[in-house]
């Protein structure tokens, strides 16, 4: 089977076509997997399952924000929620398939098509106003791309257009905070214009791929191209460019650290864009070796010691937990704030320089109708002063209760 990548690797696929034709390594890291427990525990809720069993799945330290989830904020606007929808995609015939739910990104088993790209939705469903939306649930500090230039976003709005021939799809980036507050990080609405464009791109992102196989089989070294999409990529250890700078990365070092105060504006700019590339490169490295001594220790020549896994105890604050028991003991809002204490962080890091030129890049703009569409909270109200609707709407309505219900059971224990 041809790897064509996968809608999470989109923008990867796009700049960087090579990306999948280069031998691969797998990894996950605790944030993946906090991640991946907290999409597993709204799909369970949202399948019918008890909260109680649903957060049987999530480690200690995930268990406070999903008990809290704001359920409402999240999903209180929509209809026919579906939750971990599977899709292949073919950019070349244009089309897409449903694959099913919760197929754990295990897409070999689905014999997919040489030109059929597979990816995940996080949460589908459909606003009150008729329109198709779709989302991905980000938790975590990482800054996430905008809705209007985020692949895998417009990957899933593409396929639902495909799927359901909706001439519109809203997408919208939402952010789980880690007290269980959601809130729409930035949305967009597709429109078929945006649809078109992007399998335009993926098509020929597979052609292009198709081109460095041939290259790479043929024992050439494919045209790659850098960029922010380098950060995940599984085939970086193979990647020609970071190789060849891994090769030169101590000779650099020494260089950009003697000559970095006498370097001009611009040149000190590259500096630290190279120096980023090595940071990359070596936290990878870093990352293997690691994985590595997990298995067995690692000796450091001439220095009596090792490269080993240790445990030790740790004792912090579950700052979670500690606002859920500050609320059920009655605090309120006012006296939670009291609490925080705010200090000025100042860090070096990269921003838009607001001296540059505008970058280019495709607008989309909500359409008329996006102004009309009923907020999370105004539907949350008119749902709760009126109980027919309330009856008509599913599992919402279940989460709306669920909600409750965690609320009456600490009430009537007195917590
Ligand atoms: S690491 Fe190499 S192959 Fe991967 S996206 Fe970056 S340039 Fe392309």
């Amino acid at each position: 089977m041809t790897y064509n990548g996968s809608a999470s690797a989109t923008e990867r696929t796009i700049e960087c076509p090579a990306s999948l034709v280069f031998p691969r390594a797998k990894r996950s890291s605790k944030y993946a997997e906090s991640g991946q427990a907290k999409h597993a525990f709204v799909r369970a809720v949202l399948a019918g399952a008890p909260l109680n069993v649903a957060l049987a799945g999530v480690g200690p330290k995930d268990r406070a924000t999903c008990e809290n989830l704001q359920w409402h904020s999240l999903i209180g606007d929509l209809q026919s929620v579906r939750c971990e929808a599977a899709y292949a995609l073919d950019p070349i015939a244009r089309t897409a398939r449903y694959l099913g739910t919760n197929v754990g990104r295990n897409y070999a088993q689905f014999n997919l098509g040489p030109d059929e790209i597979p990816g995940t939705i996080d949460l589908e469903g459909e606003t009150y106003g008729g329109r198709a939306v779709v989302a991905d649930l980000k938790s975590g500090f990482m800054d996430v791309t905008d809705a209007v230039d985020n692949g895998q976003l417009h990957f899933a709005a593409t396929v639902r257009h495909l799927v359901t021939g909706a001439s519109e799809v809203e997408g919208r980036i939402e952010k789980l905070r880690i007290d269980g507050s959601v809130y729409t990080e930035s949305r967009t609405v597709y429109v078929t214009f945006d649809f078109d464009v992007f399998l335009d791109e993926m098509a020929h992102a597979l052609e292009e791929s198709r081109r460095a196989r041939r290259v790479f089989f043929s024992g050439g070294t494919p045209d790659v191209s850098v960029g922010p999409w380098c950060r995940y990529c599984e085939a970086m250890e193979a990647c020609p460019a970071y190789t060849s700078l891994a090769r030169s990365m101590v000779a650099d070092t020494y260089k950009l650290e003697s000559a970095v105060g006498i370097l001009t504006r611009e040149q000190a700019g590259a500096a630290w864009k190279k120096a980023k590339q090595i940071e990359t490169m070596l936290k990878r490295v870093i990352e293997t070796i690691k994985d590595r001594a997990r298995q067995e220790n690692l000796p450091i020549e001439g220095t009596g010691k090792c490269v080993s896994e240790i445990s030790f105890e740790r004792s912090d604050l579950d700052v979670p937990a500690a606002l859920a028991l500050l609320r059920e003991k009655g605090a309120t809002p006012e006296e939670i704030a009291g609490l925080q204490h705010t200090t000025t962080v100042r860090q070096v890091r990269e921003v838009n320089d607001p001296t540059a030129a505008p970058k280019p890049k495709r607008v989309r703009k909500l359409s008329k109708n996006a102004a009309a569409e009923p907020s999370a909270e105004s539907i949350a109200s008119e749902l709760a002063a009126d109980p027919v609707a309330l009856d008509r709407l599913g599992v919402i309505d279940e989460l709306f209760r669920l909600e409750e219900n965690i609320v009456l059971n600490r009430e009537e224990s007195g917590q």
